[in-house]
């Protein structure tokens, strides 16, 4: 999403982008239209400590087959196949 800030005044642009450094806790020169579009556009506040930060740890895949292999399941001594793989005899 690119929103056109071509029609607000720079002034109100320029307040904006103070509003947000301020709230970010930042500091960052905005004298001109196109570094208070950079603020608006660019500084996210940060995440909020009392919640959740939704990230999920990846799960590794089997070499052999490519289906999931999560943590904690049977692997071979690698750790990169199913000890039980679909396509281990392929690969062998
Ligand atoms: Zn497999």
């Amino acid at each position: 999403m690119t929103a056109d800030y071509a029609c607000i005044p720079e002034s109100a642009l320029t307040t904006l982008a103070l509003l947000i450094l301020k709230r970010a806790k930042l500091t960052l020169p905005v004298t001109n239209r196109r570094q208070a579009v950079a603020v608006i556009r660019g500084v996210k506040p940060a995440p909020p400590r009392n919640q959740p930060l939704n990230i999920r740890q990846p799960v590794p895949l089997c070499r052999a087959c490519c289906q999931a292999l999560p943590v904690g399941t049977l692997c071979d001594s690698t750790g990169q196949r199913h000890i039980e793989c679909s396509k281990k005899e392929a690969l062998k």
